[in-house]
Formats: structure tokens, C-alpha cells, sequence
């Protein structure tokens, strides 16, 4: 690693959106607030007016012991809800319904770990609580002129992942994010695809101990660009020496000062009167983690395992649930995890990155993939021939099978044309003497190669080679 990143540890918060649930965590709300008209999708619960009571949705809990389970993590047997308070317009009840690690508070999961290519991190907890609403701002946070509110949001069920500070560089943190992300959507709790279902926000500290906090980092890919921005702005400005929380701004791409960082204290949390605390006995933790589907790790190693693919190529894959649900898919064509694998993980995804594409919007199906690797399975092509078939169907957009088709045609023409011709004439004398004083009965013989090449012969060179043996 670099020395750039000497003595960097960095700690995430990920705020996971509960997406497949239908309604809020403590109302029936409608939780499909994307595309709604701002501000229709409210009630005293979410509103926080006085006299409404909050109930828990039971399947916000659900979600977030499966997430802890899938995460190695400790699910507690008694847990509680916390307010933390805070006057803020994205909050109309000015309090957010939320879990706190102390006075006699305990996050739902506790304790867990993760393994990356990078390394591994630690699991501090996995609490649950509510979404705040939306500000949205003309233009840029430290440019316009206003701001919007949308309440739609508020109530929305999320859990947020904490983790120690085990990151060591914003390399390592975009691998953890993405395989957190895969984790969750294997696990159909969270669709990360949704605008804003997963946002994080990140605290940096260099060996001397100075410690900032990122907010607002809405997608992976400015994770890792806030973070190299912000580790390269704490090195070279020395006076970075004060506790603060910093707001990346995503379209001028830096970091700006938000606040200087209140004290916990200062969000005076208290346990939630009108939540009682949850008690979850260990039958019901069983049965969640018997309903878990086969995670990311344990396709790790059946894929290793079973299928013998290497470690390194095997991680690649499983990181996107969308890639390694596509290698499986291939396989289900043609078994040969090997050659399908390597143009996965190397050409393809080489491919999809350099041209800043999405894997979802990878234009060639599963089936035409597999396609390609039969035809090197039944020696039709060679290994390199398929791979520069490929690599020109990403590049131009041309359907594979008709590479292929052309390919073929052409490899027939140029090696075994001639021994084709000769044994189709030596086949049919008399047809040959019929061309000589006939010129339309030529069609006869190079009918008879086309059929004997079962069509993947250049028609006009066929007829060429049969012209030259009539002189
Ligand atoms: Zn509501």
C-alpha cells in the first residue's frame, strides 16, 4: 500500500434504508416516497403531533436481526429505543426516534465482523431508527439560496452500520461499502439501486489524532473521492487540529465545514416513554437466521470450493450480487466456470469500469455469454478468437453470435476450403464436366460445399475456388 495512507484509520456509518418494507417504522405510512408529490405521505405519527402514539413495524425489526445476523453480529436479547433530540428543520418533531449505546441503552445487533479483499473490519453495532426528512437545495448546499423540505422521508425505517476504525484507506472503504452492499441485497432487505437508500458518512483520523467527520457521501464511488480529498486536505492544512463535521459537497467536490461537532451531550437522549423496550428470545433469532438465503461468504466458498475458482477471481464476483447471479446464470448454459469466470471478472468488469458502465446495464445476455464459451468448449473457436469476440461485441455493440457466425465463416474459407472443394468434386465427376460446358451448373457444386459446411462457408469465395479448378 502506499505510504499516502500512512497512519489513516477511517470509521464508517452506513445508513441502510429498510426498502422492502411497505409502510414506515412507527406508523402505516405509505413507505414509497420516491416520485411522491412532497409532502402528501404523512400522519400525526411521522408528523409528531401531540396525543399520537408510535408502534413498532415488526418487519423493521426482522430486517435489521437478519442484517445483524448476516454480519456476524451479537443480537441483543433486550433492546430499546432512544430519543435524540435536536432542533433541525428536517425533523418535525424535533427528536428522532433512534438507539443509543449508553445510559441503559443496547443496539439491536452488536459485535460482528466483515471480510473484504482489503481486510477485514469490525462490527461496532447495527442500531435501528427512523429516517429524517428531506432538504433539498437548489443547485449546491453552500450555493443556494433556499431550502426545500420534504417530510415524505420522515419515518422511514433504516438501520445504521458503525464500524471501528479498521479502515485504512478510501480503497479499502469503497470494498467494505460494496460488500456490505451485496450482503443486504442478497439478504432482499435493502435495493441499493433506489436514489439515497444507502448513504454514509465517514470519520478520518491520521496517526497524530486529529478526527473529522464526512457527512452527506451519497454513493460509493464519492465515498472513496471525499475521503482522498478530505485525508489530502488534513496533511497539508496543519491547523486541522479541532474536532468538526464536515459536509462533502458532491458537486464541487470537496469537503466544507458544517459545524463544529456538538457534544453527545448536546442531543440529550433519554429512552423512548412510548416505545417499550423489546424483549427477543432466541427462538425467533433461530428461525430469522434459518430464513437467511445463501450469503456472499458461503458463495465464496462454494465457488472456491466446489466450482475450484481462485479466491481472488471468486471475490470479484460475489461482491455484486448482480455479477455473481450472471456467472451463475452462464453456467447454467455452458459448465465451464473457468473461461466464463476470467472474462467476467478480468474483460468484462475491465470494460464496464473503464467506461464508467453499470454490471445491471451490461448488454450481453447471460445465454449469448455462454454461447460464446460452447463454441470453445466444442472447439469451434480457439480460447484468444473468443476473447477478441468479446471484446469487440463490448466495444461495438455487435451481437455476439454474429461475430461468431462471421468468425466461423471465415476460419472455414481460409483453412479447410480447398480439401472441402476437392472432396466435393471428387464426389460428383459428372457435375464437375456439367459446370465445364454449363456456367449455371457451377450453383450445383458450391450447393453441395455450402451443405457440407453447413452454411458457415464465404458463399462468393466457395464459388471463386470452384472457378479456379473449371480453368
Ligand atoms: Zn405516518
Amino acid at each position: 500500500m502506499s505510504n499516502d495512507y500512512e497512519g489513516v484509520k477511517i470509521g464508517l456509518e452506513i445508513h441502510c434504508q429498510l426498502t422492502a418494507l411497505n409502510t414506515k417504522m412507527f406508523c402505516n405510512c405509505s413507505s414509497d416516497y420516491r416520485g411522491n408529490s412532497p409532502n402528501t405521505l404523512l400522519c400525526t405519527v411521522c408528523t409528531g403531533l401531540p396525543g399520537s402514539l408510535p408502534v413498532l413495524n415488526k418487519r423493521a425489526l426482522e430486517a435489521a436481526i437478519k442484517i445483524g445476523l448476516a454480519l456476524n453480529c451479537k443480537i441483543s436479547s433486550n433492546s430499546n429505543f432512544f430519543r435524540k433530540n435536536y432542533f433541525y428543520p428536517d425533523s418535525p418533531k424535533n427528536y428522532q426516534i433512534t438507539q443509543y449505546d449508553k445510559a441503559g441503552g443496547i443496539a439491536i445487533a452488536n459485535n460482528g465482523h466483515v471480510e473484504t479483499n482489503l481486510g477485514g473490519v469490525r462490527i461496532t453495532r447495527i442500531q435501528m431508527e427512523e429516517d429524517p426528512g428531506k432538504l433539498q437545495y437548489e443547485g449546491s448546499i453552500t450555493t443556494s439560496s433556499n431550502t426545500l423540505i420534504d417530510y415524505n422521508r420522515a419515518g422511514i425505517s433504516l438501520v445504521e452500520i458503525v464500524t471501528e476504525p479498521d479502515i485504512v484507506s478510501p480503497k479499502h472503504a469503497r470494498e467494505f461499502l460494496n460488500t456490505i452492499q451485496s450482503i443486504v441485497e442478497t439478504i432482499g432487505e435493502c435495493d441499493s439501486k433506489l436514489d439515497g437508500s444507502m448513504r454514509a458518512d465517514a470519520n478520518v483520523s491520521i496517526s497524530d489524532g486529529r478526527r473529522v467527520e464526512v457527512k452527506n457521501i451519497t454513493s460509493f464511488k464519492e465515498v472513496e473521492r471525499a475521503l482522498n480529498f478530505e485525508i489530502t486536505r488534513q496533511k497539508t492544512i496543519q491547523a486541522a487540529s479541532k474536532m468538526e463535521t464536515r459536509h462533502w459537497d458532491d458537486v464541487r467536490r470537496v469537503t466544507v465545514t458544517l459545524r463544529v461537532k456538538e457534544g453527545e451531550e448536546g442531543y440529550r437522549y433519554f429512552p423512548d416513554p412510548d416505545l417499550p423496550p423489546m424483549v427477543i428470545s432466541d427462538d425467533y433469532v433461530d428461525e430469522l437466521r434459518k430464513s437467511l438465503p445463501e450469503l456472499p461468504e458461503m458463495r465464496l466458498k462454494r465457488f472456491t470450493e466446489e466450482i475450484k475458482l481462485s479466491e481472488e477471481i471468486a471475490r470479484i464476483i460475489i461482491r455484486n450480487k448482480i455479477v455473481a447471479d450472471y456467472f451463475e446464470e452462464t453456467l447454467s448454459y455452458d459448465f465451464n466456470p473457468k473461461l466464463l469466470s476470467g472474462w467476467i471478472a478480468t474483460d468484462i468488469m475491465g470494460y464496464l469500469n473503464r467506461n464508467n458502465i453499470e454490471f445491471a446495464d451490461l448488454p450481453i445476455k447471460a445465454k449469448t455469454l455462454a454461447f460464446l464459451s460452447k463454441s470453445v468448449s466444442d472447439s469451434k473457436v480457439n480460447d484468444s478468437t473468443a476473447k477478441a469476440i468479446l471484446l469487440k461485441s463490448l466495444s461495438s455493440g455487435t451481437d455476439i453470435e454474429d461475430l461468431l457466425k462471421s468468425e466461423l465463416a471465415d476460419s472455414v474459407s481460409s483453412d479447410d476450403l480447398p480439401d472441402i472443394i476437392e472432396k466435393v468434386i471428387s464426389d460428383n465427376p459428372k457435375a464437375l464436366e456439367d459446370a465445364k460446358n454449363d456456367p449455371q451448373a457451377i450453383h450445383f457444386l458450391i450447393g453441395q460445399v455450402m451443405k457440407a459446411t453447413r452454411g458457415r462457408a464465404n458463399h462468393s469465395k466457395v464459388k471463386e475456388l470452384i472457378e479456379k479448378q473449371l480453368n
